[in-house]
């Protein structure tokens, strides 16, 4: 969460730094900040809301440097006021930073260093802090102020007194540079420097840098270290071609499937790695919670118990795995928090499914498939969950010996997402208070993701059930201002979820089916039941995405929520 951008080179910083925080906008968007070097000075821009504010603010000020940090934030600890919003400074503003994570004794630090704050962000701690460390060489303040911070950190930091460096330190939460054509690049993702490099470095837990005289060097807590670079991974070409990212992503989908199917050659030697195993865990968060849920599903002809574990619970249950566990790990953007809190706990084999390479969850996890979704930056998850599910289909069949389908997979999409009348159906969604997700099996989670979708970017109060729990409690919500949505793509209970009907439409809630089988409001097409799931959501990502346009919201930046969730 929160968003770090730097620059520092022949070029105009304030541009650069106003792309950079547009790029990183999906992880975090309440307030952002920049601090650029002008003639010596460092000069602090700061603004509550969306990052297009504090871009009005630069371009119509005359901040003219060539070094600067920028932030855009999401509040963890204090309002997202412009007060609070990065970069923070110490009270004889002799540095100033930007800070991604969060300090979790920062109260027990300001006792014990007596420092007095501004501010009710955890951040400014640190700045009051590296200010008080004696030692007289930037870097040395920095990694003395480090040792006592307790929690996770990104940070890049500018001194008065040397304002043509910008000093980096990391633990848990991510930072990268590179040498860019035109100068020196820092940022939260890589992505967001991608124009302008080949390769780039990422920093390591408790490892430093120092920006200076077109120079990065690296440090850890002793010593000056070489690095190794990084190289881009290839990905397939996507254009914006719509109003908004979730749009473009939900349609990239299919191009997304099939990268990854055809990358998933290069993980075939990984069937050994479920040999001699006892048990599985699969862990993940929200959207990958739910692939996690499907994966069980997927997995169950092993005949081994599997767990589906959400990570934010598991990180502080008792169960331990055993060492022969195998746990598999599943984050879009490799870096949620709860999830690699998780693979701490596991002394045994690890393998993680992500979408973005040299991620942390990828360098804790002792393997990792990778899957080629392309960078997913609209908050709400969507061609990353199909491309999830997809890789545990196809661990299904490596361990079958049997021949993937996912060209029909791919197919089937494509002519769901030219041809579809969800833009109909959400018109008549609007009309109702109450929306609940129900089926069985499969289709109940796929309600659950429809759910989580709806809910996290049109803010309706709306809930999943298994249809042959309605009525053991959740029917009594049903009403005339409820829409029942049924999920039934599997024949063999087909019948039983049209009593789930009839019982909704008996007490006049108004039901909408969406199947393969029978006529219906939403005509799913057909697919064998292992492809189904990675299918049948599409539908509800698409409603979810039209609904919140209509009611005028940005589904990019759904209120209180950020991508990529670094933070507990
Ligand atoms: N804890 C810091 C704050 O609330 C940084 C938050 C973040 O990383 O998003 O300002």
């Amino acid at each position: 969460m929160c968003g770090i951008f730097g620059y520092i080179g022949k070029n105009n910083a304030k541009e650069k730094l106003i792309e950079g925080l547009e790029n990183l906008e999906y992880r975090g968007y309440d307030s952002s900040g920049v601090a650029i070097v002008q003639n010596g000075q460092i000069h602090i821009v700061k603004k509550a809301g969306k990052v297009c504010v504090l871009k009005d603010e630069l371009l119509q000020s005359d901040l003219d440097g060539h070094c600067g940090i920028a932030h855009t934030r999401w509040a963890t600890h204090g309002l997202p006021t412009e007060l609070n919003a990065h970069p923070h400074t110490d009270s004889k503003n002799q540095l100033c930073l930007v800070h991604n994570g969060i300090i979790e004794n920062y109260i027990s630090l300001k006792k014990e260093f007596n420092l007095t704050t501004k501010t009710q962000s955890d951040t400014e701690v640190i700045a009051e802090l590296i200010a008080k460390i004696k030692e007289k060489d930037n870097l040395e303040k920095i990694k003395k102020a480090c040792s006592f911070l307790k929690g996770s950190y990104a940070l890049a930091v500018i001194f008065e007194n040397e304002p043509d460096a910008i000093y980096l330190a990391k633990k848990e939460s991510p930072l990268m540079t590179t040498y860019g054509e035109d100068g020196i690049y820092i940022s939260s993702d890589a992505n967001a420097f991608k124009k302008y490099a080949n390769n780039f470095y990422i920093l390591k837990n408790n490892e430093f840098a120092k920006i200076k005289n077109n120079d990065i060097e690296f440090y850890n807590k002793n010593s000056k270290i070489n690095k190794k670079l990084n190289n881009f991974e290839k990905t397939f070409s996507f254009e914006n071609k719509n109003e908004f990212l979730m749009q473009d992503e939900i349609m990239q989908t299919p191009d997304a499937l099939k990268e990854t199917a055809l990358f998933f050659e290069n993980f075939k030697n990984l069937k050994n790695y479920f040999d001699n195993i006892d048990n599985i865990y699969l862990i993940g968060c929200g959207t990958a919670y739910h692939s996690c849920l499907l994966g069980k599903k997927y997995l169950e002809f092993l005949n081994i118990p599997i767990f589906s574990e959400i990570a934010s619970e598991f990180r502080y249950s008792n169960v331990k795995p055993s060492k022969k566990s195998l746990c598999i790990f599943v984050s879009q953007s490799g870096e949620t928090a709860d999830t690699i809190a998780c693979i701490k706990k596991c002394n045994c084999k690890t393998l993680a499914i992500t979408n973005v390479p040299n991620s942390s969850i990828t360098f804790n996890c002792k393997k990792t498939i990778l899957m080629k979704a392309g960078w997913e930056r609209a908050v709400a998850s969507t061609k990353a969950y199909c491309c999830q599910l997809l890789v545990f289909y196809l661990i299904k069949c490596l361990l079958k010996n049997e021949k993937p389908k996912w060209k029909q997979l791919v197919s089937s999409c494509k002519k769901y997402l030219k041809k579809n009348n969800i833009k109909d159906i959400s018109k008549k969604v609007l009309n109702f208070e109450k929306i609940m997700f129900i089926g069985r099996q499969e289709d109940y989670v796929t309600a659950m993701e429809s759910s989580l979708k709806l809910k996290e970017i049109s803010y309706i109060n709306c809930i999943a059930c298994p249809s042959g729990e309605l009525k053991h409690g959740t029917l009594a919500l049903v009403d005339e201002n409820t829409l029942v949505v049924l999920i039934s793509t599997k024949s063999s209970l087909h019948n039983k979820n049209l009593l789930s009907k009839q019982e909704i439409e008996a007490r006049k809630g108004c039901c909408f089916v969406a199947s393969n089988i029978i006529n219906s409001e939403i005509e799913l097409p057909n697919l064998n039941s292992d492809l189904m799931p990675i299918m049948s959501i599409l539908p509800f990502q698409l409603l979810a995405c039209e609904v919140c346009i209509s009611k005028g919201y940005n589904p990019d930046k759904p209120r209180n929520l950020s991508k990529s969730v670094t933070v507990e």
